[in-house]
């Protein structure tokens, strides 16, 4: 090849690596950043080794976390000596960062996937949802209108239908026959309860401006309030104070249930004091004791007194896609929109989040816009969606693909097997602690947790936990049931068995009775 002057030296320089052999693959003509040697950190053929030996080291640290201390045993602060100050100038190789994965990040992870962890809630994890993701990641679509990635958009729609369907949702939920409602994948249930709210919010103001044209949007705002129990999330009074709008905590039974007699009271109170009441959330699955709030009773109310109702059932929600445990939802026909995690409870990677409206103008109606470079030819035909509207942000992943991997590759007599199993270790672990007069069960045991404590002080307790978890070979958290500090054990790992939670029992026994032998109160 005639080397002429205007050629640029970078492409001389590739063109000499090539002829040696530095490439084994050769360069696609014509492509401007090959051809100029501009950094590329890792080419196709490297990936292809990299990614095989990640996936093995992936598959090593998943089989061997038995092994590993499930509550990091680190300071604050502890990562930052061990990393230089700044970017690296000069690009640093991969077997210098796999070292430093095991080096800076390992020591202080919190191994949510180890057997032995029995703290929150479980967060999902298996292998079809890992390797769908990489294939999301590779796709890189940002779905934020059909023509943006119809493929994206419309497996959601599918896969929002399939698990509706799972969990014997109302007909009038899903998408398919041209319903009114349908689903969304969220990132989380704290953005979910959000657009629920927000949604609510504008309802509620495009009616009463319906009747009353006079009223301004701030002068129905400062009057408008929501509803849900003393056991909701927090992320439920997080969206009030985002929303801009008041509420109200209704204190629950002594089940932790919130009942239909006590939102109606707070109703009555409220509008007689001239607010207006617009949304009630609805907890299936608390998350301090699994406890169930009362559908039956709160639904027919909200639809009476005309007020969106929300459920939140974040952890929960899995389990009704098994039979014996689908009259826990029994009332979501009354609802306006209903929320559960797959990404907790049914195998699918954080994040997905399932959300499903009755009516999806409602939560279109809130946020439509269409500047001119998001339209698209399509738009106005009616059969398809563009679920920027339904959301917060503007992009979106293909969340959808780790769905359908997931459910394809376990069926749904798999996923059930697997929600089956998790119940029934907490109840075996219920039972032990029942069969050890120093312990209490303090709450029922429906599904995957156990709330227990040892029969005594709070500071028995908290003293209990801060042992077990200095400990460092289980990992529980605590939490307060009225002013009791109760220690929860929710069965998390996709990989525990009896034998873990035997352990972790006699575990937590031997530390009890140790702590008992010198305990003065
Ligand atoms: C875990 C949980 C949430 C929060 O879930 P995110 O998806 O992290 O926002 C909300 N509500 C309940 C009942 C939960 O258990």
């Amino acid at each position: 090849m005639a080397i002429t002057d205007s050629q640029p030296l970078c492409l001389l320089a590739v063109t000499e690596e090539r002829r040696e052999g530095g490439h084994s693959q050769p360069a696609s003509p014509g492509c401007p950043s090959l051809l100029c040697g501009s950094p590329t950190a890792m080419e196709s053929s490297e990936f292809r080794r990299r990614g095989r030996e990640m996936v093995d080291y992936i598959a090593d640290y998943l089989e061997g976390l038995e092994g590993r201390r499930v509550y990091p045993n680190v300071e604050p602060g502890y990562l930052r000596p061990l990393l230089p100050s700044c970017a690296p100038q000069e690009p640093d190789t991969f077997e210098e960062i796999m070292k430093d994965v095991e080096r800076v990040i390992m020591p202080g992870v919190t191994h949510w996937h180890s057997p032995h962890f029995f703290a929150y809630f479980p967060t999902a994890n298996s292998f079809p949802s890992l390797l769908a993701d990489m294939l999301s990641g590779a796709i890189g679509c940002i779905g934020f209108s059909w023509a943006a990635s119809p493929a994206c958009t419309e497996l959601e729609t599918v896969m929002l239908d399939w698990l509706g369907k799972m969990l014997q949702l109302p007909a009038a939920f899903l998408a398919e026959d041209n319903s009114e409602g349908g689903g969304v994948i969220q990132g989380s249930a704290s953005e979910a309860t959000l657009m629920a709210l927000l949604a609510a919010r504008s309802r509620a103001i495009r009616r009463l401006q319906a009747a009353h044209p006079e009223l301004t949007d701030a002068a129905i705002m400062e009057k408008l309030v929501a509803y849900f129990s003393d056991q909701a999330h927090s992320s439920v009074e997080r969206a009030t104070l985002i929303g801009g709008v008041k509420f109200k905590a209704i204190p629950s039974d002594d089940k932790f249930s919130m009942r239909g007699s006590a939102l109606q009271e707070a109703l009555r109170k409220d509008k007689a004091a001239g607010l207006i009441p617009f949304f009630v959330v609805a907890t299936l699955g608390t998350t301090s004791c699994c406890s169930f709030d009362n559908l039956l009773e709160l639904g027919p109310l909200c639809n009476k007194e005309d007020v969106w109702l929300h459920i939140d059932a974040a952890y929960a929600g899995s389990a009704f896609i098994c039979p014996e445990f689908r009259h826990l939802l029994n009332g979501v026909e009354f609802a306006d929109s209903f929320n559960f995690n797959p990404h907790k409870w049914l195998l699918v990677n954080f994040d997905c989040s399932a959300m499903w409206v009755r009516r999806r103008v409602d939560l279109i109606g809130t946020f439509k816009l269409d500047p001119v470079y998001l339209t698209h030819s399509h738009q106005d035909s009616g059969l398809i969606t563009d679920y920027r509207h339904w959301q917060l942000p503007l992009g979106r992943r293909f969340r959808s693909l780790k769905m359908w991997f997931v459910f394809r590759m376990y069926g749904v007599t798999g996923l059930q097997a697997y929600i089956r199993k998790h119940v029934r270790l907490a109840r075996e672990f219920e039972s032990w602690v029942n069969q050890d007069p120093r312990f209490e069960v303090c709450a029922e045991v429906t599904l995957g947790l156990v709330c227990f404590r040892l029969k005594g002080s709070n500071k028995l307790n908290e003293v209990l936990l801060d042992r077990i978890n200095s400990t460092g070979k289980i990992h529980l958290v605590p939490c307060l049931l009225r002013d009791k500090f109760v220690l929860r054990f929710a069965i998390c790992s996709r990989t525990v068995e009896s034998a873990h939670v035997r352990f972790a029992w006699g575990h937590i026994q031997a530390l009890a009775t140790s702590l008992l032998e010198t305990w003065r109160e």
